[in-house]
């Protein structure tokens, strides 16, 4: 996994322009399929991919955190939210909360994650790839597939599998 994860960023830019192009494509006539498509090329390709190998999301770029998520994180370990703000978040340039640092400071060197039950919103639901109108978040998709290598293959299965 670790030279997967070493070449990704540049494989993810040489097909840069092949993605984008896919991509502008999809949003203007996506297939009435999609959300089934994507439902069943995501279940593929995370048969494949163990995330406790990888890690690179949470070593990488770090979630947002909504205010239920800090609420909740905060009462798991027995903080009170401003606290717990204070000592593990910031605000970024798009006034949200997110990791002061990356790592993120809840990955165990195994690659467990320590809050995992109560883990932020965007975490459960990163890379994005099983939820519908999955056309709408091109942009974010563009750049996960360089951190993501499940994201990765599962963006040429995509261009595989729908001819547009
Ligand atoms: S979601 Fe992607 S980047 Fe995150 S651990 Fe799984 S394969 Fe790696
Ligand atoms: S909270 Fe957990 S799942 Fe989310 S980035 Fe941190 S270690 Fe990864």
């Amino acid at each position: 996994m670790q030279d997967v994860l070493e070449n990704l960023p540049e494989k993810a830019q040489e097909k840069h322009k092949e993605n984008k192009a896919f991509f502008a494509k999809l949003k203007k006539k996506p297939p009435k399929q999609l959300d089934y498509i994507m439902q069943e090329l995501h279940e593929e390709e995370f048969k494949r991919t163990d995330c406790l190998n990888c890690a690179n999301c949470c070593k990488t770029t770090g979630p947002l955190f909504t205010d239920k998520d800090i609420t909740r994180i905060a009462k798991h370990l027995k903080m009170k939210p401003q606290q717990f703000t204070e000592q593990f978040l910031r605000v970024d340039e798009d006034n949200d909360y997110v990791l002061q640092s990356v790592p993120c400071t809840f990955l165990g060197a195994d690659n467990y994650c320590s809050i995992y039950e109560v883990r932020p919103k965007a975490c459960r639901e990163f890379p994005h790839t099983d939820r519908k109108k999955f056309q709408q978040i091109s942009n974010l998709t563009l750049k996960n597939v360089a951190i993501c290598p499940a994201t990765y293959n599962i963006v040429e299965a995509m261009k595989n599998r729908i001819k547009l």
